[in-house]
C-alpha cells in the first residue's frame, strides 16, 4: 500500500454547500472519507492536512506557494506520494512555482481541483481527485514512482505542471498543455506516456523557497499607448519584464517602446519575450518586427507559457545574485520549455 499526503489549500473542491443557508462553505477536511466514501475502496493509505485557511486560489501569493513547497518537502520521507487541492484559477502558476521550488522530485507531485463542489451531484471533483490519488500512488514493479515532478490533473488529463495552463472558465476541461503532450489519459486504465515523463538529473530534493517578486508582465495590443508604461520600465523594484508579444515575438517598432526596453536593459534589467498565442514558440528575429529584441539582447521565451515565464523568473531573481541570469532563463531547468 501506498502512502499519500493530501493538501488541501482551498477551492471550489473543498466546498460544500450548507443545506440551511445554500452557501458554499470549506469543510474539515480530515472528514474527506465521509464526503468521498469511494476513497476507502482505492489501495493507498492516505492521510491530509490543510492550509490553517484554505483560501480561493486568486488569493494565492509567494508565501502560499512557500507553505505548499515546504509541506511537501518537510514530509517528503513520509509519503510515496503528493495530492494537492487547489481551486483551478491559479492552479497553473502554483504548480509552474512548486516546479522549480522542488528540484529532484523522485515523487509525484499532483495538483487537482474540480469546477463544481464535491459536494454537488453532478461534481468533476471525485473523479479528478480518486484519479490524482492513484496517480500519485502509481509505482513500477521496483516500486519506484512513475510520476517524479510536479503535475496538474484535471478531466482525465494529466500535464506537466509548468506546460498547463486553465482554458475554460466553465467546461470540466479546464486545463490545456498546448506545447507539451498530456503525461498520461486516465480512461479505463491509466494510460502513461512514459517518454514523455520529466527525470531531474539531481539525486536528492533541493528546495528553493526564495522567489522574487521584482518583476512586471506586459501583454501588448494594437494602439498600446507606450508613454502610460514607462513608470514599468523605470521602476528601480523591477528587475524584469515578460513581454507577452504577438505571433513567434513580434512587437511593433515605436520609438518609445524600443527606447524603454533597451534602456532598460542597459541598466541591467532583464526582458523575456514570450507569446500571447495559445500555442508556438517565440522566434526572435524571423520577422522585421522581432529583429530589434534580438539586436538589444531580450531573451527568447520560446514556448513557455506566461505562467512558466513568471515562476521561472521569480525563481531565477531570488537566486545569488552570482547566477547567469540570461544564461539559466535561456536552458530549459524542469522540463518547462523546448
Ligand atoms: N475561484 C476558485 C479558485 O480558484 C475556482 C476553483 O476552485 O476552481 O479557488
Amino acid at each position: 500500500m501506498t502512502n499519500i499526503l493530501l493538501i488541501y489549500t482551498g477551492g471550489t473542491i473543498g466546498m460544500i454547500k450548507n443545506p440551511l443557508t445554500g452557501e458554499l462553505e470549506s469543510f474539515n477536511f480530515k472528514h474527506i472519507h465521509d464526503h468521498v466514501p469511494e476513497l476507502g475502496r482505492l489501495n493507498v493509505h492516505i492521510e491530509s492536512i490543510s492550509f490553517d485557511q484554505p483560501i480561493d486560489s486568486s488569493e494565492m501569493n509567494l508565501g502560499h506557494w512557500k507553505i505548499m513547497a515546504e509541506m511537501v518537502s518537510d514530509h517528503y520521507e513520509n509519503y510515496d506520494g503528493f495530492v494537492i487541492l487547489h481551486g483551478s484559477d491559479t492552479m497553473a502558476f502554483s504548480a509552474s512555482a512548486l516546479s522549480f521550488m522542488l528540484q529532484g522530485l523522485k515523487k509525484p507531485v499532483v495538483f487537482t481541483g474540480s469546477q463544481l463542489p464535491i459536494g454537488t451531484i453532478r461534481t468533476d471533483g471525485k473523479e479528478n481527485l480518486i484519479t490524482a490519488i492513484e496517480i500519485a500512488g502509481m509505482q513500477d514493479e521496483h516500486g519506484v514512482a512513475l510520476l517524479q515532478e510536479v503535475a496538474v490533473y484535471f478531466e482525465y488529463s494529466l500535464y506537466r505542471g509548468n506546460r498547463s495552463s486553465k482554458i475554460s472558465a466553465n467546461q470540466f476541461e479546464a486545463f490545456q498543455s498546448p506545447n507539451y503532450p498530456e503525461l498520461a489519459k486516465a480512461g479505463v486504465q491509466i494510460e502513461w506516456q512514459k517518454d514523455r515523463l520529466f527525470r531531474s538529473p539531481l539525486n536528492a530534493l533541493n528546495v528553493f523557497t526564495a522567489f522574487s517578486d521584482e518583476l512586471a508582465l506586459i501583454r501588448l495590443f494594437p494602439g498600446i499607448h507606450f508613454g502610460v508604461y514607462e513608470t514599468i520600465f523605470t521602476n528601480p523594484q523591477v528587475k524584469a519584464i515578460v513581454l507577452e508579444t504577438y505571433g513567434s515575438g513580434n512587437a511593433p517598432s515605436d520609438a518609445t517602446f524600443q527606447a524603454l526596453v533597451s534602456n532598460f536593459i542597459a541598466r541591467g534589467g532583464v526582458v523575456l519575450n514570450i507569446t500571447q498565442c495559445g500555442s508556438g514558440a517565440v522566434q526572435q528575429g524571423a520577422y522585421q518586427t522581432s529583429s530589434f529584441f534580438e539586436r538589444v539582447g531580450v531573451v527568447s521565451g520560446r514556448n513557455l507559457t506566461s505562467e512558466a515565464a513568471i515562476t521561472k523568473l521569480m525563481y531565477l531573481l531570488g537566486q545569488p545574485s552570482t547566477l547567469d541570469l540570461k544564461q539559466k532563463l535561456q536552458e530549459s531547468l524542469v522540463g518547462e520549455m523546448d
